[in-house]
């Protein structure tokens, strides 16, 4: 099999992955798109975006992503529904193979890979995570739950965060700490402490969720002394962490200690000339569609000046 060569790949398509393929198609730097095995990405596991500017109405999920590959395929985008399985950026051009095994290189690669919220394993957490009243993200779905009491589980900077987010918007946050000290930095942990409506439930873990169609209460169990309780809530946040999909790139790239790629400052830029990452893959601090849109677009911007800097284009 001949090997393929690109000026630009582009590996994930969510909002980040497709935004730099519109970006590159309309630079004439004719992308190539792998998608891997959720096209579309982490939007396609929800009904209601109402915080995406440009649809006042609101968009369900799937259908934005529909309009995000009808827009990057407008311009001549080639979109391959496969994975990349493995990578060696150990010189020039780059190399990458997909899941039939297939070995392509190009001049630049843009990492979209996203990154997927970590859950505590419970049946019932499954069962209502559509919607039904279970959520990885207060800023996206907090405003479903607006004058509900919520719980926020985790006690990190994340759950201290989310719970704060949740406090200007609901009546009582119950936050789920597992020990009986918080992870999260002292100011965040005293921003917590400072806010009437959050109350904290130490060493305490979710035993179940529960409701019919819709989430009406969760059990919470003690964990020195067994005891159960049970508390109304509406909304249930799931806070304890995300991990970003980047195992394959590990060898080359720099990460941080959780696995998020390291960028330079008001860039795009890895430690790789000529590799880029964008979206939730290197953002741990905001992960909205509408950052991962915008450094989708800086990364396609990117790779056209060093494709032109290095005398491609
Ligand atoms: C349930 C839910 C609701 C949300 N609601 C909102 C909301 O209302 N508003 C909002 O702004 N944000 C929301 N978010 C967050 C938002 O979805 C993310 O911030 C955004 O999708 C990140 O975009 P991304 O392009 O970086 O990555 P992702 O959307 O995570 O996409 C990653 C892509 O990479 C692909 N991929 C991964 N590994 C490989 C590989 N090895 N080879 C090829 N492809 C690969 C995947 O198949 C996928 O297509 C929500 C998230 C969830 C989970």
């Amino acid at each position: 099999m001949s090997i393929q060569h690109h000026k630009c790949l582009i590996i994930g398509s969510g909002p980040a992955g497709y935004t730099a393929a519109v970006y590159a198609s309309r630079a004439n730097l004719s992308p190539v798109l792998y998608t891997g095995k959720e096209p579309g990405g982490q939007l396609m596991i929800t009904t209601d975006v109402e915080n995406y500017p440009g649809y006042p109405d609101g968009v369900n999920g799937p259908q934005m992503m529909d309009d995000f590959q009808k827009q990057a395929a407008r311009f001549g985008t080639d979109i391959r529904y496969e994975m990349i399985t493995k990578v060696d950026f150990s010189g020039k051009p780059h190399k990458v193979w997909t899941e039939s095994d297939e070995e392509i290189h190009a001049d630049t690669v843009i990492i979209a890979t996203g990154a997927s919220a970590k859950w505590l394993g419970l049946e019932s957490e499954k069962k209502f995570s559509d919607n039904g009243g279970v959520s990885a993200c207060a800023v996206c779905d907090g405003f479903f739950y607006k004058g509900m009491d919520v719980a926020v589980v985790g006690g990190g900077d994340t759950a201290a965060e989310e719970a704060l987010y949740l406090s200007n918007l609901c009546p009582t946050v119950h936050m789920l700490v597992r020990r009986d000290e918080m992870r999260a930095s002292q100011i965040m942990q005293n921003r917590v402490k400072n806010k009437e409506n959050i109350i904290v439930h130490w060493n305490s873990e979710t035993d179940e969720i529960l409701g019919d169609t819709e989430v009406e209460a969760m059990r919470i169990v003690n964990n020195k002394t067994n005891e159960k309780t049970e508390i109304p809530i509406k909304g249930f946040f799931v806070a304890i962490g995300h991990k970003p999909n980047t195992g394959i790139f590990k060898e080359w790239i720099t990460l941080d200690d959780v696995g998020y790629i390291k960028t330079a400052a008001d860039s795009t830029k890895t430690n790789v000339e000529g590799v880029f990452a964008c979206g939730d893959a290197q953002d741990s601090m905001y992960r909205q569609a509408v950052t991962a849109a915008g450094t989708g677009c800086m990364s396609a911007l990117e790779a056209e000046r060093y494709l032109g800097e290095v005398g491609i284009i």
